[in-house]
């Protein structure tokens, strides 16, 4: 009596990982080098010099019994309350220990809430494109994902295509900016908006919509961009943190949840996030990685790097003739196919040994995502594959 619906879901790879592990199939046939594989969001920069600082003299002067224990469901209450200083310090918004549950990476978090938050049949409304594995998240926990496209040209929030889309059955709206594939900032105006409005529909079905604020690029992001703290607009935001990208340590597993301290029904969103993290087997995050979390947040990894990437990549591309919007943060570029079929331009690039996600696994056709998280030389390299692309395409005229 194995479950049919997890066979399903394992049976069918996730597209991003089989399309980088044909990747990695192709090097080793032909030569790494002549492969340019912008598939997966794997940092290439170097966590800060505090990870491995905090970790060598933990494992140095920490009995074991420290390091190795079982902490508690939620996690390490003086990890937790760094967790909310942090915040509180960031962002003025008044967390407390106990309003923060440690997890393994945003994934395990966002699984958590839609248990947490969903009832079977309730609706999570998101803006797309967006994570592809939100779809899985809902409907594991029973609930049905409502893909709510995002402004054409911008790819910023519609907030009245969102309002047509509201029912009684809507429960949460998931949010992630900066935005993993688009690499867009959502504007404080919409996202004001977009509280105005749910504030609104609560009062009119008589149950609060929450926000999930899922967050794991806050802090790649580039120039002198905002990236507004959608639980001090929205009082009834549950954040969602990820240590993955920051601190370029997405193999170790770490984050956490904070849910504002004035949320409505506190207690049983409270309970229900425990209830939903032993249910799941998410609870007592890895207690070293809890540890060091704690002596390094507030710490980021040298984004330069990415910020080089993100210019050099756009230009190149937008010189080339692809079309694309300019991303402020994350390390994605959203670029339009041309000809307008996203699996027929991944094709096309793969000829050429370029990988890219085709949109429609963020739900959004028509654009394929480029993870420009490489090194520079690997960008640079890439050109005369995207040259040829380009000329395939006819948006250049042919090198003689
Ligand atoms: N949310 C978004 C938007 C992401 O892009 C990712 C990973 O790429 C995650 C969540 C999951 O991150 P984690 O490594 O923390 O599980």
């Amino acid at each position: 009596m194995i479950s049919r619906r997890m066979i399903g879901w394992g049976s069918q790879d996730c597209a991003i990982r089989e399309i980088s592990a044909y990747g990695e199939k192709r090097a080793a046939e032909i030569g790494a080098d002549k492969v340019f594989n912008f598939t997966i969001g794997n940092p290439s920069v170097e966590p800060p010099d505090c990870v491995h600082e905090s970790l060598e003299r933990m494992l140095k002067e920490l009995p074991p019994e420290k390091l190795h224990s079982y902490t508690p469901a939620p996690g390490l209450e003086s990890v937790r309350q760094s967790m909310a200083d942090y915040l509180q310090r960031s962002f003025g918004v008044g967390y407390r220990a106990k309003d923060v549950y440690m997890t393994s990476g945003a994934s395990s978090a966002l699984a958590i809430l839609a248990y947490a938050l969903l009832s079977p049949g309730d609706e999570m409304l998101t803006f797309t494109p967006c994570f592809s594995e939100y779809r899985l998240y809902t409907e594991a926990a029973g609930g049905r994902l409502v893909e709510v496209p995002t402004d054409e040209d911008s790819f910023q929030l519609d907030v009245g295509a969102l309002e047509k889309a509201l029912t009684p059955r809507s429960a949460a709206v998931l949010v992630n900016s900066p935005n993993n594939p688009s690499g867009v900032i959502f504007r404080r105006e919409k996202l004001e908006q977009l509280a105005e409005l749910l504030e609104r529909k609560s009062a009119e079905y008589g149950h609060t919509i929450y926000i999930i604020a899922d967050e794991p690029y806050r802090e790649l992001v580039y120039g002198d961009m905002e990236v507004p703290f959608i639980p001090a607009i929205y009082r009834n935001t549950v954040y969602c943190y990820s240590f993955s990208k920051t601190l370029s340590l997405p193999g170790e597993r770490i984050g956490f949840i904070a849910l504002h301290p004035e949320l409505d029904d506190y207690a049983s969103v409270y309970a229900a996030v425990c209830g939903a993290g032993r249910a799941l087997g998410y609870i007592n995050a890895s207690s070293i990685f809890q540890l060091m979390v704690a002596e390094c947040i507030g710490e980021t990894v040298d984004i330069s790097r990415y910020e080089y990437n993100r210019d050099f990549i756009y230009g190149a591309l937008t010189e080339l003739g692809f079309s694309c919007v300019r991303p402020d943060g994350a390390f994605y570029l959203f670029v339009k196919a041309p000809g307008g079929d996203s699996r027929d331009f991944c094709r096309r690039a793969m000829e050429h040994n370029i990988l890219l996600i085709p949109g429609d696994e963020f739900g959004r056709g028509g654009y394929a995502r480029l993870a420009y998280c490489v090194t520079p030389e690997r960008l640079h390299s890439s050109i005369p594959a995207f040259r040829a692309l380009a000329e395939e395409y006819g948006l250049v005229s042919k090198t003689e």
